[in-house]
């Protein structure tokens, strides 16, 4: 497949994943079932949103604590100074005018046998199928001296906002000179190439601000997504500004100390000026409450319906969801959103679900102008998803023009599935 088919077929993607899983109109008539969608990001609006889509009838409601939602795609563009919050913020108005009830709450605990979602005010919202897609949550206990108050000096920028925000500043008020460390977990994680990404941005607001400092990679993987294409624009944009020290040298941080500032390795401690620690993750918390996260801290799925393997009736998209070969991706959740939706839709008609094929697109950006592309497509294998044919990734040795359109191309995405999820 030659670039630019690669790269439309890209874009385009997100529309063909909008449009695939359209329900005939005979079941739009059909009788009413209660939804209840528990997170509005990436998977949770997109589904609420193809499910009123798809069968006016049915009443689906969408708890989020949050009034307005922060993308963490681009997130990486704000902390290098790049671009400001808001252009990461989208509302519910469209969603609540298209028929989502929208409750501004966050959802406490889950009765499966009563079929019933209680939000942290009181109210109980019952459910014929529940939709859970809370994103992740940090496994603390995997990372001793790191919790919530530590993030407060250490951030992990790992969830969009305040977060984002101090790591900002905190990059921004450091002296020309200093060294900003990004600690990195071992797979599974939320978008795994993003740390990388992040790294380049963060070295081109140095190389722009603050030339004399450095960026120190702390790697739990010896190998990472698009390890080549990073590589290479490393030491070409920034020389060799960004260290990075694999698990094989003893780049795997095992504990945190925020009083001294002190990241510990199993090669030896480190003290930065400004430290980004990304912890461990896992499916948000009221996944567990519900009891459909297994030992690994995921969600075990049949990637055909998403519902639970562990509790009937609940189905688990995104980020929180055992996927497979799926990254965590903004692009995997929207598309598992849809076709979750439409899984629903036939279920409730008493069809069986067609198999979904989704794709994953994923843009990194390592500097203004110069971005490459990964792509890939997915189909149920067993329990999980598994790669299929028809995916592709930027050539190593492009020339800086492609580089250059793949950047524009990555904000054209970035506009496309958020007007697509959140209207
Ligand atoms: C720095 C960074 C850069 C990224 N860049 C990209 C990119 O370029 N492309 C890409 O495709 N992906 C990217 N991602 C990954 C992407 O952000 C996630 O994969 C995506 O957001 C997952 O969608 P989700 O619906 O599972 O979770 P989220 O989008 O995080 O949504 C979860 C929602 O659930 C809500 N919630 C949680 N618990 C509850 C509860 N108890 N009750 C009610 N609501 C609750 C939260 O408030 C949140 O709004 C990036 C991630 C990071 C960290």
């Amino acid at each position: 497949m030659n670039a630019l088919v690669t790269r439309r077929n890209a874009v385009l993607g997100i529309t063909a994943a909008a449009t695939s899983f359209v329900v005939p109109s005979i079941l739009r008539a059909q009788s009413a079932g209660r939804i209840v969608v528990v997170g509005g990001g990436f998977g949770g609006a997109a589904c609420a949103r193809a499910l009123k889509r798809a069968q006016a009838g049915l009443q689906v409601t969408l708890i989020e604590p949050n009034k307005t939602f922060t993308s963490c795609p681009f997130s990486n563009e704000v902390i290098a100074g790049l671009r400001e919050m808001d252009a990461q913020q989208f509302g519910y108005d469209r969603l609540a005018a298209e028929g989502v009830t929208v409750a501004a709450q966050a959802a406490t605990a889950v009765d499966a046998q009563k079929r019933s979602v209680k939000a942290a005010d009181g109210a109980t919202f019952a459910y014929d199928r529940l939709v859970l897609s809370p994103g992740i949550d940090f496994h603390f206990e995997a990372l001793p001296g790191y919790d919530d108050a530590a993030s407060e000096k250490m951030p992990h920028a790992w969830k969009a906002g305040a977060q984002t925000l101090l790591l900002r500043r905190q990059v921004e008020a450091m002296a020309d000179g200093g060294t900003v460390a990004i600690a990195i977990p071992a797979n599974p994680l939320r978008c795994p190439p993003a740390p990388y990404e992040r790294a380049s941005l963060i070295a081109h607001y140095l190389k722009t601000n603050k030339p004399r400092s450095k960026v120190l990679i702390l790697d739990a993987k010896d190998n990472f997504s698009q390890q080549r294409l990073f590589e290479r624009a490393w030491k070409e944009l920034y020389g060799d500004m960004i260290e990075r020290i694999a698990l094989s040298q003893g780049g795997r941080v095992t504990s945190v100390d925020p009083a001294t500032m002190t990241i510990v390795t199993e090669f030896g401690n480190y003290t930065p000026d400004v430290a980004n620690v990304i912890p461990p993750q896992r499916a948000g918390r009221i996944a567990e409450i519900a009891g459909v996260a297994d030992h690994t801290g995921w969600c075990p799925i049949d990637p055909v319906t998403f519902e639970s393997k562990l509790v009937k009736n609940i189905h688990v998209i995104g980020d929180a969801c055992l996927g497979g070969g799926i990254p965590k991706s903004a692009s995997a959740a929207s598309g598992q959103g849809k076709a979750c939706a439409a899984a629903i839709v036939a279920l409730l008609a008493g069809r069986a679900p067609e198999t979904p094929r989704l794709t994953g697109v994923c843009y990194n950006t390592v500097a203004p102008g110069y971005g490459f592309l990964l792509a890939g497509n997915y189909q149920p294998k067993g329990d999980i998803f598994a790669e299929v044919e028809g995916g592709a990734t930027s050539p190593v040795d492009a020339p800086r023009e492609l580089r250059a359109r793949e950047a524009t191309e990555a904000e054209r995405w970035f506009q496309i599935i958020t007007a697509d999820v959140f209207g």
